[in-house]
């Protein structure tokens, strides 16, 4: 796509695509790390109610500052936060675009380690922040030491870290992570958007915000809650940082209906997070299958999975979608990556994938 040259949009805009995956109407959907399970009947209900309660004042601007929502997003949260350590937006999209917007700029550097969520270098574009990006190893694990080195060398006013990390589903290790923040001048964010998904033992970033007042630990209700479509992000951080997210933030940026259908939601958690476990357990047997059928396969902690390696990954993607099974072509070359579905979703993944890969 370029834009026509009557149109006097900025030059580094001109040719760029807006971001997103194929949105098809196949059968079996595994591009997206949705979560496969909808809403219990009675969490749907719920959500209703409260929403049907938000539409009699729509006449009425919603809360600024989304103080409710925050509150229970707190209290799920647990780590001692409280509604003056959390923000919430539409999606942690916009909740990491708004960090930039604060933290970023003209004049300022964004750093981040590739392969790893492609919106990152987008939200730098948008807000005019310069990019940097270090490289993982191979097996997508990040080396502390040559962290450390470039951070020092660049200076980075945010770095972005993943972990779990989309698309290769990997853990950044503790240490690693302790020794990027020490050495960080900038604020630290861990986008933990898959956080629920993580193996049992895996840590999350929330035990070390009390230790480093410019850490930040973004989380989403996109996946673990199968709220994708209800649009909700969140941060938890010192309220000094939050603050300043409250000063970019356009006013009463989350709708009455959002928050209304986020609380409802919040107040199903138990029910909604069901699923996780039975997710993970899908997971980690696709992960031991794709194994046994002689791939390579990144450990995850997420909902999905990036397996490989393909000649022409391209022409199993499209063969894959043939058999009306979508997939993503994302992350380094010859790599594939999945998300977790049904049981029925997964069989069909696989029968296909047999299929191709003969
Ligand atoms: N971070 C990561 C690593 C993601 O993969 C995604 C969604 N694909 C997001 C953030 C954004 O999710 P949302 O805006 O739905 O909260």
């Amino acid at each position: 796509m370029t834009a026509p040259e009557w149109v006097p949009v900025r030059e580094e805009l001109r040719e760029e695509e807006p971001y997103g995956a194929p949105q098809l109407d196949v059968p079996v959907q595994l591009n997206t790390n949705e979560n496969p399970y909808g809403p219990s009947a009675a969490a749907a209900r719920d959500i209703a109610e409260e929403v049907f309660r938000a539409a009699t004042s729509l006449n009425r601007y919603p809360d600024r500052e989304a103080t409710d929502l925050r509150n229970a997003l707190a209290a799920y949260l647990g780590h001692g936060l409280t509604v003056e350590n959390v923000w919430a937006a539409n999606g942690s999209n916009e909740v990491m675009q708004q960090i930039l917007q604060a933290f970023g700029g003209p004049g300022r550097t964004a750093l981040s380690f590739a392969p790893t969520y492609s919106m990152y270098p987008e939200y730098a574009r948008n807000t005019h922040t310069r990019w940097v990006e270090g490289m993982r190893r191979d097996d997508f694990s990040i080396d502390a030491d040559a962290a450390v080195a470039l951070i020092a060398a660049e200076k980075p006013d945010v770095v972005f870290l993943a972990s779990p990390n989309n698309p290769t589903g990997t853990t950044i290790d503790p240490a690693e992570l302790r020794a990027i923040v020490e050495a960080a001048p900038g604020v630290v964010v861990v986008d933990e958007a898959y956080a629920e998904f993580r193996r049992s033992g895996t840590p999350t970033a929330l035990e070390l915000l009390p230790e480093f007042p410019k850490l930040l630990v973004t989380r989403t209700m996109s996946k673990a809650f199968a709220f994708a479509g209800g649009r909700l992000g969140y941060v938890a951080a010192e309220p000094a940082i939050i603050d300043v997210l409250r000063v970019v933030r356009l006013p009463y940026h989350l709708s009455a209906v959002s928050q209304a259908a986020a609380i409802a939601a919040l107040r199903h958690a138990d029910g909604l997070l069901a699923q996780v476990d039975a997710l993970r357990a899908t997971r980690d047997d696709l992960a031991a299958w794709l194994e046994g059928e002689g791939f390579d396969v990144a450990a995850s902690d997420a909902n999905f999975i990036l397996f490989g390696t393909f000649e022409d990954r391209h022409a199993t993607w499209q063969a894959l979608l043939d058999r009306g099974v979508l997939i993503r072509e994302v992350g380094p070359v010859g790599w594939l990556r999945v998300s977790i579905g049904t049981p029925d979703e997964m069989e069909a993944f696989k029968q296909a994938l047999k299929e191709v890969a003969r």
